[in-house]
């Protein structure tokens, strides 16, 4: 299967499966397990941090995160397309009684610094109380700027609000910036960073902040249910990740943007109004494709991708080469009876 559908598809190679077979563990929950302690080392070092956590998900060091900075009653400022607002079922609301309070993305991924400002609630019992700001970088694949990230650093100080970073792609973006992931890092109260998307570990995610904030996280991670015993097995993968799987996140981006200049070739397919900067491609579909059809004919050719309405994204990953990418549209080629 040539599978576009997202980075979370990758499987572990065989290098990282071997150091899996091999990891010392113990159990995490009492703190014994060493490699998931160096883990979480290694992660506060490379990414600016006091403590770091290893967690089963990205959607789950968000909501720790969120737990972590906010009471009852709190509310946090996010963009209206965040993942943590739109595609992690509530959680924040519903486990937290959290506020989310988002404001509409830009076209490029920022949220209007002004909008923040205006939307952070004076101290006055008809407000909930706004904790934080939560950026996502990268978002929808496009990259915030070192710039921007700086001036929303600058608001969030003024007005003591933490900054959140939702990191799951944020190595694409440090890709994509030509900068080590520090200079982005050092922009946030905590972050999160997803080791089973790009950077192709089976499973989990890691959450980074100050020692207190780690073990308030910590305590909250134990009370969802996500206490891990001998995680070291997935930790290892992890370790792997980090060291081995940064720098090839280069070729996704090279070869998205291969890809959406060859998807233009096909009848009613445009992806000229999107800017492709990482491993995410987002395209334009006519309406006189049947999406479906088209979905279904290509995976009965071994090609698998997400029929969207009207639009379509198709994703890059280390299971994606320039080839795969020409089998994708010779096969759709001949769907549409063109050469
Ligand atoms: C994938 C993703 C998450 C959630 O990660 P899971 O491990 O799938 O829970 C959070 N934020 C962003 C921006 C993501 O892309």
């Amino acid at each position: 299967m040539i599978d576009f559908r997202s980075d979370t598809v990758t499987q572990p190679c065989k290098n990282m499966r071997r150091l899996m077979s091999n990891a010392m563990v113990g159990d995490d929950v009492y703190g014994d397990d060493p490699t998931v302690n160096e883990l979480e080392q290694y992660s506060s070092k490379k990414h600016g941090f006091e403590a770091s956590l290893f967690v089963s998900s990205g959607t789950q060091a968000n909501l720790l995160a969120i737990l972590a900075h906010c009471d009852r009653g709190d509310e946090y400022l996010c963009g209206q397309d965040a993942h943590n607002y739109k595609y992690e079922a509530g959680g924040a609301a519903v486990l937290g009684s959290v506020q989310p309070q988002p404001i509409e993305n830009l076209p490029d991924g920022r949220i209007c610094l002004d909008k923040v400002a205006a939307a952070i609630k004076p101290n006055d019992f008809h407000f909930a109380r706004t904790k934080m700001l939560s950026l996502e970088n990268t978002i929808g694949g496009q990259v915030l700027g070192l710039d921007y990230l700086k001036d929303a650093r600058a608001l969030t100080k003024k007005y003591a609000l933490k900054q959140h970073l939702d990191g799951a792609r944020v190595y694409n973006a440090a890709i994509a910036l030509g900068v080590d992931v520090k200079e982005i890092s050092q922009y946030f109260d905590s972050m999160t960073v997803c080791l089973s998307k790009g950077l192709g570990a089976p499973v989990g995610s890691l959450l980074m902040g100050d020692f207190e904030f780690i073990e308030k996280a910590r305590r909250l991670r134990k009370m969802l249910g996500g206490g891990m015993r001998q995680a070291g097995i997935l930790a290892a993968a992890g370790i792997y990740a980090l060291k081995n799987n940064v720098n090839r996140l280069a070729e996704d981006h090279d070869n998205a943007r291969y890809l959406a200049q060859r998807v233009n070739e096909l009848p009613g397919f445009d992806s000229s109004s999107y800017d492709v900067q990482t491993n995410l491609v987002f395209l334009n579909v006519d309406e006189s494709v049947n999406m479906q059809a088209f979905a279904e004919v290509m995976f009965s050719n071994g090609i698998n991708v997400t029929p969207g309405y009207q639009g379509m994204r198709l994703v890059t990953h280390s299971g994606v080469n320039k080839d795969k990418i020409d089998v994708f549209i010779d096969t759709a080629k001949s769907y549409f009876k063109i050469d």
